[in-house]
């Protein structure tokens, strides 16, 4: 049975990493829609290009277009031991196309994983992150008590901080986030595979308790794990 996952969570919550080194340590497909768009538009799929259209207009990518993406990245063979997607479903009607797709794939039930911080640590986060100045690559945040890099990891380029960061943009950016993704939460939540993680700890903790969630859902959706275990989940869900 295929691991099918969907990671949500807040810019600053630190689930692009935590997907990436799931999907490395399981051998499953990591999925972020930027990079599916990107290797569509150089692959010239007709599909990409229509959402590249769409992006060089200066529009949003349509819901239709990017479920027809997506759609067509989940179908390849590549992707039928399971995926972690990143950065979809962003709305409702994307979410039921992609219980739709699951359907069809007929292979594993769909994981969704929800890390929460709070929002001041969030803020803390945000506000104080480097970009470089030449490529535009994040910095790695340094681990407490160390010192900030100084140069970028992937071309040694200067990191200044990001002019959007400020705190005030950073809080706006937060609640727009929180706005899109409530129907999508609610859409979600009461499901035996809705997990919610504490991105608020370490990486090294986040990650432990994403894998046993995880493990958790998965198991439960076959019917493996006690009822006490379920029931437990969703106390703490409230
Ligand atoms: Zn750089």
């Amino acid at each position: 049975m295929a691991l099918n996952v969907i990671m949500m969570g807040p810019p600053g919550a630190g689930k692009g990493t935590q997907a990436g080194r799931f999907a490395r340590e399981r051998a499953l497909l990591k999925i972020s829609t930027g990079d599916i768009l990107r290797d569509g538009i150089k692959a010239k799929l007709p599909i990409a290009m229509r959402a590249k259209e769409l992006m060089d207009r200066g529009e949003l990518v349509d819901d239709a277009t990017m479920i027809a993406i997506v759609r067509e990245r989940l179908m390849r063979p590549d992707a039928q031991c399971g995926f972690v997607l990143d950065g979809f479903p962003r709305t409702v009607p994307q979410a039921e196309a992609l219980d739709t797709i699951v359907a069809e794939r007929n292979n594993g039930p769909l994981i969704v994983v929800d890390v929460r911080v709070p929002e001041h640590e969030l803020v803390r986060r945000l506000a104080g992150r480097l970009i470089c100045a030449r490529c535009g690559t994040n910095a790695e945040p340094s681990k407490e008590g160390a010192p900030a890099p100084d140069a970028c990891a992937k071309c040694g380029g200067e990191l200044v901080q990001r002019t959007d960061d400020n705190e005030q943009v950073v809080r706006e950016r937060l609640k727009v986030y929180e706005r899109a993704t409530k129907p999508l939460v609610e859409f979600y939540r009461d499901r035996s595979t809705f997990r919610i993680v504490n991105g608020a700890q370490p990486q090294e903790r986040v990650a432990h308790e994403l894998d046993t969630v995880i493990d958790d859902a998965a198991a439960a959706s076959t019917g493996a794990t006690a009822p006490a275990a379920v029931t437990s989940q969703k106390a703490a869900r409230t």
